[in-house]
């Protein structure tokens, strides 16, 4: 038997850093949406106890180091599946680029396996299990806009942006996200205003959304990688209402609502950059 997920890329609508804790985290708040750039999961059942991940991609690893793989292996652990699986990834989120692509392949495999093997558990109780893989994976599991706090695990569900275009561009660099942690200080971090996204997403407000993005880590990885900043400075300058990067970036995205003006920018930014998208919020 063979089921098919898709795996959304998320966007950071607000990413906030609280403070460090005693376990070397630091706690969040991240306030998330899915859009509509996704990769696409295979999953077919096996008789051999064994996992497999099929993927063509020079970033990734096809083996025990691949989200995928460790969110099978969780999975068959936790509820004791003898059976194996053939995971078929087809990539389409740009790697290390901010957009949780391991997370969201990750919780896609754990969406799927319940389907495959006809396992009756809870959403919760899959987020929790992804907990055990990486801090977006909970996330990724509800697959819809929330905010995130604690480490990432706690989920509290919000009503999606409404609905427009969405630009993303992302610079030739791979960043990591330990390393942009390891460089936080927190006396110099720009806090975004959480609540007013919040009440954005609540208000349906484009503009009030747009002027309120914000990310905590942007000036962290900006002065680490120049080229950031000026792709955020060159997506600006087209008049986009909101710009922001996501993640521990370096992908910036921007949100329109006219479908030409979207388009205008997406054909403007192709110039300046390799991987650029134009996509639908979710
Ligand atoms: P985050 O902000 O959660 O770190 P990201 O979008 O910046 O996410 P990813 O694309 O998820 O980064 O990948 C980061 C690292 O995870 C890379 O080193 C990559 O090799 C590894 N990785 C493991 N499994 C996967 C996967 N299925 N897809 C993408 N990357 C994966």
């Amino acid at each position: 038997m063979t089921v098919f997920e898709k795996a959304p890329a998320k966007l950071n609508l607000s990413l906030d850093i609280l403070n460090k804790r005693q376990d070397g985290y630091h706690n969040v708040e991240m306030v998330m949406t899915t859009i509509d750039l996704y990769d696409r999961i295979e999953l077919t059942s096996l008789e051999q106890d064994q996992v497999k991940v099929t993927l063509w991609s020079r970033y990734v690893p096809n083996d025990e180091r691949n989200l995928a793989y460790q969110a099978a292996k969780a999975f068959k652990e936790k509820y004791k599946v003898k059976k194996g699986v053939h995971i078929k990834i087809d990539k389409n989120i740009p790697v290390s680029a901010g957009l949780g692509g391991g997370s969201a392949d990750a919780a896609a495999v754990l969406r799927g396996l319940k389907k495959l093997w006809k396992i009756d558990i809870s959403t919760a109780e899959l987020a929790t299990l992804g907990a055990t893989i990486s801090s977006d994976v909970p996330f990724c599991v509800y697959g819809r806009t929330a905010i995130a706090k604690g480490r990432g695990e706690i989920i509290e569900k919000l009503p999606s942006p409404p609905t427009c275009w969405v630009i993303l561009a992302k610079p030739d660099i791979g960043v990591s996200t330990r390393t942009i942690f390891e460089q936080i200080k927190m006396e110099q971090l720009k806090h975004p205003n959480t609540n007013e996204v919040i009440q954005a997403l609540y208000d349906q407000d484009f503009p009030k959304l747009c002027n309120h993005l914000g990310n905590a880590l942007e000036n962290v990885t900006m002065n680490m990688y120049p080229e950031v900043r000026w792709l955020k400075q060159k997506m600006m300058q087209n008049g986009i209402q909101g710009v922001l990067m996501s993640g521990s970036g370096p992908t910036i995205y921007g949100l329109v609502e006219q479908e030409r003006k979207a388009k205008r920018i997406y054909n403007g930014m192709r110039g300046f950059c390799k991987e650029v998208f134009l996509v639908r919020s979710n």
